[in-house]
C-alpha cells in the first residue's frame, strides 16, 4: 500500500524534534509497490528516510520524503544457515532494536552490543552503525534493495557495500541510488560476547554481583568458554552444541540490558529531549598535529595531563567530545541548542522548540573554536537535509 500526504508536518518523524515539513510525504509497506510509483512524477528531490534518527533537517523540504514502513522477519531455512548459525531477514521498516530484542530473547548472538541505538534495519545498513565494539557490518550478510536507476530488486553482499566508520557505499558513491527494502544478518547460536568495550564488561560484574549471581569475574575474552547446554531459540533448528565454562548466566539478553543501562546514564532518551545522537566525527590526525594537541592540553591542565587517544595505523583518533569539552562548550546553550551535558558530542533541542537555525549556530560555533583552537575541523556525523 502507499499512502500520500501533501504538506506533511514532520516534527513527529525527526528525533531532533526540528518543527519542519515536506511537500510531500509518501509512505510504501509493500517493497513490491515500487515498480508501480511513478517517481518522475513526484515532487522532487527525492528523499528516503528511516526513523529520522541522524538528520538535521535545516528548514522545509521542498521535494517528496518516500519511507518504506514494511514489517517482519524471516530465519531463512536450509543450507543458508550453516553449522554454528542462522539467517535471518528482517524488512526495512523493523526498528533496529526489536531486531535486537527478538535476538537477545531467542539466546542468538550478534547485535546485543547494538541495543537501543535508534533507527530502523534498512538505516542500520546504510550507516553501518556501531556500539560497543560491534557495527552493523559484522552481521551484515545481504543488503536487498530497489534500485531506482535500473528498476529493479537487487540483493547485495554486505561484503560488497564497501563499509568503513559509520560509512558505507549507499552513503557515499551509490547515494540516491538505492532504497534498502531488507537487510539479511547472521546470528550466531554460540555464544560471542563482545565485552572489552565502554565499560561493559565493569557493568557486567556489577550486575552479577548486585544479583548474587556468584563472584565469577570476566577476566578477558579468551577466558569466556561456553559451558551451559544452549536451548536453541524455539522457532530455529539446533544447529549448536556447546560445552565449555562460561558463567552460565551470560546471554546475549544479559549483554543488551546492561548495555541498555549504560546508554541510558549517558545518552539523550529521543522521547523526553531532543537530538540526533552523536553529532560530531572523531578526527584522525597525524602524530604530529597530535603532538601539538598534547602540548597545548599540557599547558592548560598541567604537564602530568593525558590526552585521551587511540591509535589508527600511523595517525591518532581523538574524541572530539573532549575537544568539545575542552573548549568549555559542555552545556552550553545557543537560544533552543544545547551541546548536552553528559555527552559534550551530542547537540540537543533543549528548549522543545530549537530552530534548525539555533542548532547550525551551535555546531558552527563549536567547529570554528575547535580549528582556532586545535586546527581541526570537524565534520558532522548528522545529515543534513
Ligand atoms: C540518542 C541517539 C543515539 C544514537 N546512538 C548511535 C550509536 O550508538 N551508534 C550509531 O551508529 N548511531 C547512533 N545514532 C544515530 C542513528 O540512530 C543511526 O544513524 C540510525 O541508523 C539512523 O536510522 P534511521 O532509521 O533513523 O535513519 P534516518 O536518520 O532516517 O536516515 C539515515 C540515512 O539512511 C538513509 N536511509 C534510511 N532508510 C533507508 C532505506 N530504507 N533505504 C535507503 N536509504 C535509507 C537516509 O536517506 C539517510 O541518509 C544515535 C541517534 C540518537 C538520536
Amino acid at each position: 500500500m502507499i499512502t500520500r500526504h501533501e504538506a506533511y508536518d514532520l516534527s513527529q518523524r525527526n528525533t531532533f524534534g526540528m518543527r519542519v515539513s515536506c511537500r510531500l510525504y509518501v509512505e510504501v509497506t509493500e517493497p513490491e509497490d515500487l515498480l508501480t510509483l511513478d517517481l518522475e512524477s513526484l515532487p522532487q528531490p527525492l528523499f528516503v528516510m528511516g526513523g529520522g534518527s541522524n538528520l538535521l533537517f535545516t528548514g522545509d523540504f521542498p521535494g517528496t520524503v518516500l519511507h518504506l514502513a514494511n514489517q517482519g522477519h524471516t530465519v531463512l531455512p536450509g543450507p543458508e544457515a550453516d553449522a554454528s548459525g542462522l539467517l535471518v531477514r528482517v524488512a526495512a521498516g523493523v526498528v533496529f532494536d526489536d531486531f535486537c530484542a527478538w535476538a537477545a530473547q531467542e539466546g542468538l548472538w550478534g547485535p546485543e552490543n547494538l541495543s537501543l541505538i535508534p533507527g530502523e534495519v534498512g538505516a542500520s545498513a546504510v550507516q553501518n552503525i556501531g556500539a560497543y565494539g560491534v557495527e552493523a557490518k559484522d552481521i551484515i550478510e545481504t543488503v536487498h534493495a530497489f534500485d531506482l536507476q535500473d528498476r529493479r530488486f537487487v540483493d547485495i553482499p554486505g561484503a560488497d557495500c564497501g563499509y568503513g566508520y559509520r560509512t558505507s557505499l549507499f552513503k557515499t558513491a551509490w547515494k540516491g541510488r538505492y532504497i534498502i527494502t531488507a537487510v539479511t544478518f547472521h546470528l550466531s547460536t554460540v555464544p560471542q560476547p563482545k565485552l572489552d568495550y565502554g565499560g561493559v564488561r565493569k557493568a557486567l560484574e556489577a550486575r552479577w554481583r548486585e544479583e548474587g549471581i556468584g563472584s565469577e569475574t570476566l577476566r578477558s575474552q579468551s577466558d569466556l568458554r561456553p559451558s551451559h547446554k544452549w536451548a536453541p531459540p524455539s522457532n530455529v533448528p539446533r544447529v549448536a552444541q556447546v560445552s565449555d565454562p562460561i558463567p552460565s548466566s551470560l546471554s546475549p539478553q544479559m549483554i543488551r540490558d546492561t548495555i541498555i543501562g549504560i546508554r541510558r546514564t549517558k545518552l539523550p532518551d529521543p522521547e523526553e529531549v531532543g537530538s540526533a545522537g552523536s553529532f560530531f566525527c572523531n578526527p584522525v590526525i597525524s602524530r604530529e598535529h597530535f603532538e601539538r594537541i598534547v602540548a597545548i592540553a599540557k599547558e592548560e591542565n598541567g604537564p602530568d595531563y593525558e590526552v585521551p587517544h587511540y591509535e589508527v595505523g600511523d595517525q591518532v583518533k581523538v574524541p572530539a567530545a573532549w575537544m568539545i569539552d575542552q573548549c568549555g562548550f559542555k552545556g552550553m546553550r545557543l537560544g533552543g541548542a544545547q551541546v548536552y551535558p553528559k555527552q559534550p558530542l551530542v547537540i540537543v533541542n533543549a528548549s522543545g522548540d530549537a530552530t534548525p537555525d539555533e542548532i547550525v549556530a551551535l555546531e558552527r560555533r563549536v567547529i570554528d573554536t575547535i580549528k582556532d583552537k586545535y586546527g581541526i575541523e570537524l565534520h558532522p556525523e548528522v545529515e543534513h537535509v
